[in-house]
């Protein structure tokens, strides 16, 4: 796809047509009385309410509107499920045509289950020819991939990265680093180990882009043959190829495909956790993509709901299917709305080349957000990959002493001022962007902009 034609894509009808649009500063009245419901009555575990304080009435692409009628860029996208943008006219018209034909099948096939089976085998790697649809939520795919790698290697150890999420399930949350998300419930299972990721503003090994050897990935390699690494012959290794809640981390180029030699090498199936970065949000369909690597297997949800309908599926190549008939089943395996979104949004996607337009818009918000970190005592780096951005908070850039307030700060900041972000990271202190895809370059600019000035205004008043 040449450059021009990318840039003459119009996604602008998609979204409301004037945003950021102010009435009231958040929460407003209306959004206050709800926002007290909902804290008298629901668990107190609810957070992003709490993080960008309102209450929601619609959506349109890459814009929402509050109760209270502000309307706000939304540069958070559902936490990545919103790639075609929210109430996309062409997925709900889908939607809305399968609730009248057929909405709950498990797993008895029709023609609408066969659509989106077609549509995922068109983007996968040729390698991968099995699907399974697991039950509808990100960790349920991993619960699934766990399963698969562990039913067929017959052992029970696995490697996943520091830095990494893969979900709140026991086996998902056993793979995910943070140990605020685990406390109190250790141990769940058993025989994970951690291996660094190339988080190479932080690198564990002190190295520089200049003299870095990926120790990283060489590091990995040492736990597999060390007989005193106290890691058992796993069964696979789980690695998010581009990481998402661990701070919008883009590892050089050749880690994965070292990851990949290194699995080979040591007879060990390699997942790939595609969950947030798969469908288009790195710029490629799957960000494994950005490399020649073919993982045994991958897992993806979120933005395969369309416009959130709740998904996941796993797709694996033919040496792992050898699960008998029943071995793994579930009740909601076969929403036949999601489906249905899911099979038109991939064929929007395809049709408007909304990958390749992620990728050319992703590059010039980089450029924004490093020209950002250039001019700010506060950015130690801003980093990405197509759509997926980040921002990380210090304290000061020779420390590099990680700054969670300021994160927290600029998305207060850019909720006031009508702009929606998510914060995430080791230490919490990553502004991360996960935009509707089909944003148009204005409200990215303008959104970005407002992210600028909350950041210029922390630092005055820090
Ligand atoms: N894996 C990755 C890479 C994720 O980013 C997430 C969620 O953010 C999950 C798994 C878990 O997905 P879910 O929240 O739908 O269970």
């Amino acid at each position: 796809m040449s450059r021009s034609s990318t840039s003459l894509r119009d996604f602008a009808s998609l979204s409301f047509a004037e945003a950021p649009k102010m009435k009231t500063p958040p929460p407003g009245p209306e959004s206050q009385k709800i926002l007290k419901y909902q804290g008298e009555h629901e668990s107190s575990a609810v957070s992003y309410a709490k993080g960008m304080p309102m209450a929601l009435k619609r959506a349109k692409g890459a814009t929402m509107e509050d109760v209270d009628g502000n309307i706000y860029i939304d540069l958070f996208g559902g936490a990545g499920v919103m790639a075609v943008g929210h109430a996309n006219p062409v997925v709900v018209e889908a939607a809305k045509k399968q609730i009248d034909e057929l909405t709950h099948c498990l797993d008895i096939p029709n023609p609408t289950r066969i659509a989106l089976d077609e549509s995922l085998f068109k983007v996968l790697p040729k390698e991968l020819t099995r699907l399974f649809y697991g039950g509808p939520t990100g960790s349920d795919a991993v619960e699934q991939a766990l399963k698969l790698v562990k039913y067929n290697t017959k052992r029970i150890p696995m490697i996943a990265f520091e830095g990494g999420y893969h979900g709140m399930t026991a086996g998902a949350l056993s793979l995910t680093s943070a140990l605020s998300h685990k406390e109190g419930l250790l141990p769940l299972t058993p025989e994970v180990h951690y291996a660094p990721y190339a988080y190479c503003y932080r690198c564990p090994f002190a190295r520089q882009p200049d003299n870095c050897d990926l120790e990283c990935a060489k590091y990995l390699e040492h736990m597999l043959e060390d007989p005193h690494s106290g890691v058992g012959q796993p069964a696979a290794v789980i690695i998010e190829p581009i990481q998402g809640e661990g701070g919008s981390i883009v590892p050089p180029d050749r880690f994965l495909p070292e990851v990949r030699k290194i699995c080979d090498r040591y007879d060990v199936l390699l997942i790939c956790d595609e969950i947030q970065s798969g469908l288009g949000r790195t710029g490629k369909m799957f960000s494994f993509e950005h490399t020649h690597v073919v993982p045994d297997v991958v897992t993806i949800s979120k933005a395969l709901g369309g416009i959130g309908f709740p998904i996941s599926a796993i797709a694996y190549k033919e040496k792992l299917n050898t699960w008998p008939a029943g071995k793994t089943i579930g009740t909601f395996r076969g929403n036949m709305i999601a489906f249905a979104a899911g099979a038109s949004a991939l064929r929007f996607m395809g049709e408007h080349k909304v990958p390749e337009y992620a990728m050319e818009l992703g590059s010039k918000a980089l450029d924004w957000l490093k020209d950002l970190e250039k001019s700010s005592q506060i950015i130690g780096e801003s980093r990405g990959r197509g759509l997926m951005l980040g921002v990380e908070f210090v304290k000061d850039k020779a420390t590099k002493k990680p700054a969670p307030e300021f994160a927290k700060k600029a998305r207060t900041l850019c909720h006031q001022h009508g702009v929606m972000i998510e914060v995430g990271g080791h230490y919490n202190n990553v502004a991360r962007f996960l935009p509707p895809l089909i944003i148009t370059e204005k409200l990215l600019k303008k959104g970005i902009e407002i992210f600028s000035d909350a950041v210029r205004e922390i630092e005055k008043t820090r």
